[in-house]
């Protein structure tokens, strides 16, 4: 591990609670995380608040926030250093949502294409909650007196809109007690489910997860779409056109990209041993992480233990920006 530059700031993301992880969590968000650990102080939240906003049920809440948790400290995030806990298991954040939303306009909320999406999605579930997220999400980041947050191109708008809440906060308060968070920007590679058509999802079923066992992950590669063009085993195919190609790429050796790349296009090697050679290299990649999964899964208490320290160390933070905040606001 490289020595923390103290310059550097202190990274937030919040991640909804969705249970096991699949390969486009992975590759778009857990990696990243693992990462950034070695340059920057990094708080990572799971946000079980926001995701009342969708959810039809809370059935299986805390079972998703353990499964995930468990799947981001098997990977790689080290709890000694890194903050990683359950959002709301510190209630100071919803004391900021409040206050913030009194600074934040409406029209600007209901304007959001993200919130127009959520009302076409649920329009029998358009709840309070759906609107005020942006804002929600900006208390998240500005409690932990985050600088950076790790977003994809396609998010800008959402940290745009948290630094306008922070500007116009400290600028009807006359103060700088919060900080305007900066977008790191990351390249989050789009990951194509095994229907070979959206993106990879739980809710699509169309998903590889990562702890699945190594015949698990077989079985669903062995359901990845490929070049449609490529009928019988005697067609030449496009790697071009194919998601296993595209996995190929990431998870095997640049020698056996080229093979597969040469040898798709001239039908010397078939979909299902292209398929069972990605599920192989597939299943090498994780199974040091699977060994790792498996033996912090032995102690049940354990991922419970490591997220009640996440949230106390949270709650300090938090507790020092609210009584600034609440300073600032001359709340008596
Ligand atoms: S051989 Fe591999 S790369 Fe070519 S179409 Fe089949 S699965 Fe895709």
């Amino acid at each position: 591990m490289n020595a923390k530059n103290p310059q550097r700031g202190r990274v937030f993301s919040g991640a909804r609670p969705t249970g096991r992880q699949h390969l486009g969590n992975y590759l778009g968000a857990i990696q990243n995380y693992v990462a950034l650990q070695d340059d920057y102080d990094c708080i990572y939240c799971i946000v079980d608040l926001h995701a009342l906003t969708t959810v039809d049920t809370t059935e299986n809440l805390r079972e998703n926030t353990r499964e995930m948790a468990l799947d981001f400290l098997a990977a790689g995030i080290r709890p000694e250093e890194t903050i990683i806990f359950v959002q709301s298991h510190v209630p100071q954040v919803t004391e900021l949502h409040t206050i913030l939303s009194m600074v934040t306009p409406l029209g600007k909320l209901t304007d959001l294409p993200t919130f127009k999406d959520k009302v076409r999605q649920q329009p029998n579930n358009v709840n309070y909650g759906l609107v005020g997220y942006p804002v929600l999400m900006t208390a998240d980041i500005v409690l932990y007196k985050a600088n950076l947050v790790p977003v994809g191109i396609d998010q800008a708008p959402h940290l745009e809109f948290a630094r306008e809440i922070v500007r116009s906060f400290n600028y009807r308060y006359n103060t700088d007690v919060l900080i305007e968070p900066e977008m790191k920007n990351t390249e989050v590679p789009k990951v194509i489910g095994i229907d070979g058509q959206d993106k990879m999802s739980k809710s699509l079923d169309n998903h590889i997860e990562i702890a699945a066992t190594p015949e698990e992950t077989q079985a669903r590669v062995m359901q990845m779409v490929t070049d449609p063009q490529r009928v019988r085993r005697s067609d030449p195919g496009d790697p071009d056109v194919c998601n296993v190609f595209s996995m190929h790429k990431i998870f095997s050796s640049v020698d056996e990209v080229a093979m597969v790349d040469v040898e798709c296009r001239r039908a010397g090697i078939g979909c299902v041993d292209c398929k069972k050679l990605f599920a192989k290299n597939l299943n090498e990649h994780f199974a040091p992480f699977r060994a790792r999964r498996s033996e912090l899964a032995q102690d049940p208490a354990y991922v419970d233990e490591v997220l009640q320290d996440g949230a106390r160390r949270a709650r300090t933070i938090a507790k020092r920006t609210i009584a600034e905040v609440r300073e600032a606001v001359g709340l008596p």
